[in-house]
């Protein structure tokens, strides 16, 4: 059997948990939530990172931050619910964008017609970790006085023209769920790039309390002084993903790898036409998160998952566009929208079983099943 997913060791999670449980300090904010949260500042150019219990989390804590009460924010229809669900909680108004017609990515062409006297924020997703053209959503942003918010949940280690992604917009949020390249069961982190947030996004973060800077001794005592939630996660967390982020490197390496040899593999059936690969612009770089094809219609879709699963090889498609979900339907605000690339995406777009220790000769056994489908 070929699962989809696979969570992938490195074998030194148990000894930095170890260690972290016989330091004495297990709660948040210690040595290894200090490294990891380092590591991002000085690897990705982040001016503050904190880590969080999940993307969810550190996307909730944008919200917060930018006070989206009663304001409008822009968001894909084609992504994960968290990205569209952290900034309802926080009393905003979604208004869903569309994909581009060749790509999962929020189309920046049709987000200015959605601008109104009311928007406060365009969230955008870097989805598969293949970058959006910031330069036109920040040149957005701008013109109009909104905030970008980076849903880079899929992004680390991605760029665009050089820059890390992440880096890039007001604030952005990654995740290391155990589905994505670097993870720690669940797990987040909130990239503060606009120093104005730094102060009250450390309060947030602890409750409420002006905590982080008691401990740096900048203050002698602490208290209430905010709203906020317990978002940090523990030190044997932290301890777990900094095996990760120390392996970070071989990771990488092996998930381009497999990705290479998929895209190299399949790229006759799309020079045939029969189905389409992921495109990446130049302005992009691949970080390999995962690998999808975009089949010609729902029902080849259907049929290829069956022909697979009778294999035992397990693919999965997934999102359903967000502004057709049962729960926006639900909100008094709710409005139809045509959105047809995001929903092209939702019935064509098949993920393909992609994980760090995806053997060479399992990857050709999909990869061989997948052209006998095609008839190749
Ligand atoms: C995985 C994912 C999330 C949620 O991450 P969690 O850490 O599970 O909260 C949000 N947005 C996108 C695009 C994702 O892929």
């Amino acid at each position: 059997m070929i699962p989809f997913n696979k969570p992938y060791l490195t074998g030194k999670e148990p000894h930095y948990i170890e260690q972290s449980v016989m330091s004495g300090k297990i709660s948040g904010n210690g040595d290894f939530t200090k490294k990891c949260q380092h590591y991002f500042e000085d690897t990705y150019n982040i001016k503050k990172a904190l880590l969080t219990t999940s993307c969810t989390d550190a996307l909730e804590m944008c919200a917060m931050l930018i006070d989206c009460k009663g304001y409008e924010v822009i968001v894909p229809s084609y992504t994960f619910v968290s990205t569209a669900l952290a900034f309802v909680r926080q009393g905003a108004k979604i208004v869903f964008a569309d994909s581009k017609s060749d790509q999962p990515n929020i189309d920046p062409e049709q987000i200015e017609a959605l601008i109104t006297k009311n928007t406060k924020a365009i969230v955008v997703v870097h989805y598969a970790g293949v970058a959006v053209d910031m330069d036109k959503i920040m040149a957005l942003a701008k013109t109009y006085n909104l905030f970008v918010i980076e849903d880079a949940a899929q992004a680390i280690d991605s760029y665009y023209k050089e820059k890390p992604l992440g880096s890039i917009g007001h604030l952005s949020a990654f995740s290391f769920h155990e589905t994505k390249n670097i993870i720690s069961g669940e797990g987040g982190l909130l990239g503060i790039n606009d120093k104005q947030f730094i102060d009250r996004a450390e309060i947030l973060w602890e409750k409420g309390t002006n905590r982080s800077s008691f401990f740096r001794g900048e203050i002698n005592k602490y208290g209430w002084v905010d709203t906020g939630s317990s978002f940090l996660p523990s030190e044997v967390i932290a301890a777990f993903l900094w095996a990760q982020i120390e392996n970070i490197k071989p990771i990488q390496a092996k998930r381009i790898k497999i990705w290479d040899n998929y895209y190299n593999q399949l790229n006759i059936l799309e020079q045939k036409n029969k189905i389409t690969l992921p495109k990446i612009p130049d302005f992009a770089t691949n970080n390999a998160h995962m690998f999808y094809i975009i089949c010609k219609t729902e029902n080849q879709r259907s049929e290829l998952i069956k022909f697979l699963k009778e294999k035992e090889v397990y693919a999965v498609f997934h999102y359903l566009s967000l502004h057709k979900s049962e729960y926006y339907k639900s909100l008094d605000y709710y409005k139809a929208t045509d959105l047809p690339n995001s929903d092209k995406f939702t019935s064509q777009l098949l993920r393909l079983p992609f994980y760090f220790e995806l053997e060479e000769q399992q990857q050709q056994l999909i990869i061989d099943l997948i052209l006998e489908f095609f008839n190749e």
